[in-house]
């Protein structure tokens, strides 16, 4: 049978779909694989211009006696482009999704570049005067000002966008500063490179003896070839930031490049500048508000080696350096790692992928890993170290962990617990900043008891129920359903229901309560607007309030010096969400919450309310005992069987006609082959939001020890749908492993 090879001939196209058909000489086929640089004959004049394979088929996309054969393939050195065609090709393999889903993935498009005009700021004082200066704003208590002049003593010329989105300064303060002489703003036509601050003063410290053996295996493994994957359980503040960049300049010693992932959240200012002062100008960031020219823009100088290490978020893995080193990836517990558009990919894996594919390492960092991650780490498949002492010796805080059944039995029915309300009180007294976080994520519908604290549950999955319009208590995986509930089936209390409290709420409460109090909220509500988000944590930073009642966005990356009580207002929002993971996400936010609590010399208290004080999640969390949280969570995946003890599937299926698409979802569940030995198959249920914008919503859950089984299974499924009629308008997704709730 003959072979035929799509080919892409120029892959900074914006159409990256644009491919042409060769047939493939038979002499070849064992060696053209997706992302083979081959020689073509093109247009009418058969001249012979260079491309990449990125697919192959038996199947003619046209009269296969008018396809033209492929000359040759090239010979020599694997270029960068090939290796992230066939990058994007065990993506689509590995995840499911079209290639050409793949490719736009993982290749920037190329697009017009404008000259960018960026604007910097600059002193205008001497040094003496600048000093004479900042001590005035202090005495006149004029933060927001005195910041940024302290900011321009380190550093001369700051990029505006930076200081207004980053250290949270307002427009209109560098303008007054501006008008009194104080500060210039230049605009200066700038060419491609989103970092930069003018002169680097590089402090170095001198690592401690616990990052200091990280260091020493990470580049002894390096200097002799060795190549694996490594994670560095270390607390907050512990120095992983200080271990990564000696990793880093190791590698860059060598000739090697470096990528490091960071959330876009924790993306700060001076995390950047940490790395310019130690790395200058071979160092570029990415984030989100990056256009697609710029973005490109940074590629081409990645692959051109004008800078040897990227920092950006998710999509920053797919720098086309052509010698990676290492691959660092901070925060890797972190959500936003797992992408939700198709291709869904986990970047932990990608990267371990493409690292084991060009010879580089990777590190990943955490102060409260992933399961997934720690799992493979005690198993050794990573290297694991520990870092456990703050690098700056500060002290933890202390978390007291609120009973809310015990105050709803002493007669208070307020969602502030009695401590609570008498911590609040002594910060408003001693002008300290305090932060009531509420961490529900998305939809949390579960059901409990206010007297005893009881969660309604799927007796089949082990997750708790959901409420749903209609009345009824559903689980999201198997599709479950029973009646709601009037009484608790376990203590008999009325006080059973859905946990309803909002920011919203919150804040009215605290208005009525603390009169006096200046109260800021961030929510989706008040951040909706542009830079929404920016202007509250400004405002709060320059302590223009006292209380800050926020989602899970307050507690990412934000330094508070002056915080020194932080409140979690309900533990349990996000400790049932009807996910497998809903308590490893509760322990990393508990901990994280905590982490905010007195970072400046003052230190910090934290408030746990919960009606479930014994849940283990809670209970490790406030002790911030991370091994602890760990044994208990990997007992309870592997006697439920979830990930990491075996992988699951979400066939997620949506259409505009419900029952078109019950009948789609029917015949597919008949379709997975029931002869794979230990595979299982729930659903099809609905999702946590079955019905967006008058889309309905069907999953279908599959699970298995080994995730090569759950790909053969995808790779059936989606030959079966491609010849069912049914199927034609049914969109079909895959979701492996799944980390959103739904
Ligand atoms: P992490 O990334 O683990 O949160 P960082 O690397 O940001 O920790 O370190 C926290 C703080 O401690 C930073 O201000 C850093 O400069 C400082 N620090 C880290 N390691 C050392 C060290 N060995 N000696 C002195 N200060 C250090
Ligand atoms: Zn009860
Ligand atoms: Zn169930």
């Amino acid at each position: 049978m003959a072979v035929y090879a799509d080919v892409i001939v120029d892959i900074t196209n914006e159409k990256l779909d644009r491919t042409f058909q060769y047939r493939v000489p038979e002499e070849m086929e064992e060696r053209i694989v997706p992302g083979v640089e081959v020689e073509i004959p093109f247009g009418r004049g058969d001249r012979l211009i260079r491309g990449y394979v990125v697919e192959t088929t038996d199947r003619p996309a046209y009269d296969p006696v008018k396809i033209k054969s492929i000359k040759q393939i090239v010979p020599g050195r694997v270029p960068i482009e090939s290796r992230l065609i066939a990058l994007a090709a065990w993506m689509r393999e590995r995840y499911g999704s079209t290639m050409i889903q793949a490719l736009k993935t993982v290749i920037p498009i190329k697009k017009e570049i404008k000259a960018q005009k960026k604007r910097l700021i600059r002193l205008n004082l001497s040094a003496d005067q600048t000093q004479a200066y900042l001590d005035e704003l202090n005495r006149k208590h004029c933060t927001a000002r005195a910041r940024l002049v302290q900011e321009l003593i380190h550093q001369p010329e700051l990029n505006y966008e930076l200081v207004t989105k980053k250290l949270h300064i307002t427009p209109a303060v560098i303008k007054a500063l501006e008008e009194q002489g104080i500060l210039c703003i230049q605009t200066e036509q700038l060419y491609r490179n989103p970092v930069r601050p003018a002169e680097r003063q590089e402090k170095r410290v001198v690592l401690n003896d616990q990052q200091q053996a990280v260091v020493d295996q990470v580049t002894e493994d390096w200097g002799r070839g060795f190549r694996r994957t490594y994670l560095v359980h270390g607390v907050t503040g512990s120095g992983k930031t200080e271990v990564y960049m000696e990793i880093i300049a190791r590698v860059v010693a060598d000739g090697q490049q470096a990528i490091v992932l960071i959330p876009e959240i924790a993306l700060t200012f001076q995390t950047v500048l940490r790395f310019y002062q130690r790395f200058g100008d071979r160092i570029s960031i990415m984030n989100s508000r990056l256009s697609a020219g710029e973005r490109y823009d940074q590629f081409e100088r990645a692959k051109n080696k004008e800078i040897s290490v990227m920092i950006g978020p998710r999509s920053a893995l797919f720098t086309p350096f052509p010698n990676l080193g290492v691959v660092i990836i901070d925060e890797e517990h972190e959500l936003t790692y797992k992408s939700e558009n198709v291709p869904r990919y986990h970047a932990r894996d990608v990267a371990i992928h493409r690292a084991e594919t060009e010879g580089a390492m990777v590190v990943l960092g955490s102060a409260t890993p992933s399961v997934d991650s720690y799992y493979k780490a005690l198993r050794g498949e990573f290297g694991l170290f520990r870092l456990t002492d703050r690098a700056k010796k500060n002290a933890l805080p202390h978390v007291y962990v609120e009973d809310l059944r015990e105050e709803l039995r002493s007669g208070n029915r307020s969602i502030f617990s009695a401590r609570l309300q008498e911590l609040l009180q002594d910060r408003l007294l001693k002008k300290e900043q305090v932060m009531l976080f509420l961490n529900r994520r998305g939809y949390a519908g579960f059901v409990s008891c206010r007297s005893c604290g009881h969660v309604m549950k799927c007796p089949h999955c082990d997750v708790s129920l959901s409420m749903h319009n209609h009345g009824r208590l559903v689980c999201h995986y198997c599709g479950y359903e029973e009646p709601a509930v009037k009484k608790c089936p376990e203590c008999g209390s009325p006080y059973i229901g859905g946990f309803r409290a909002g920011t919203q709420q919150i804040e009215e409460l605290l208005k009525k309560q603390y009169p006096e109090a200046g109260v800021l909220r961030m929510d989706a509500d008040t951040t909706r607007n542009k830079d929404g988000h920016e202007k509250i944590l400004a405002a709060f930073a320059n302590r223009e309030a006292d209380i800050l009642i926020g989602t899970q966005m307050i507690v990412k990356g934000h330094d508070f010096p002056a915080v020194t009580l932080v409140g979690v207002i309900a533990a349990d929002l996000s400790l049932y969400t009807g996910d497998y993971l809903s308590s490893e996400r509760t322990f990393q936010l508990l901990t994280q919450a905590a982490g905010r609590a007195g970072r400046g010399d003052v230190p910090g208290e934290v408030v746990i309310q919960t009606y479930q004080p014994e849940h283990y999640a809670v209970v490790t969390a406030a002790a911030q005992n991370y091994e602890e949280f760990y044994q208990q969570e990997i007992l309870y995946r592997t006697i439920s069987g979830y990930p990491p003890a075996a992988h699951l599937l979400a066939v997620l299926l949506s259409g505009a006609d419900q029952e078109e698409l019950s009948q789609a979802a029917d015949v597919l569940i008949q379709q997975v082959p029931r002869d794979l030995e230990g595979l299982t198959v729930i659903g099809p249920a609905e999702p946590a939001v079955a019905r967006i914008n008058d889309i309905y919503k069907k999953v279908i859950y599959l699970k298995h020890k080994k995730y090569d089984t759950l790909t053969e299974v995808k790779d059936h499924l989606e030959r079966f749908a491609k010849e069912q009629p049914l199927l034609e308008k049914i969109n079909m997704q895959f979701d492996f492993n799944p980390m959103h709730a739904g």
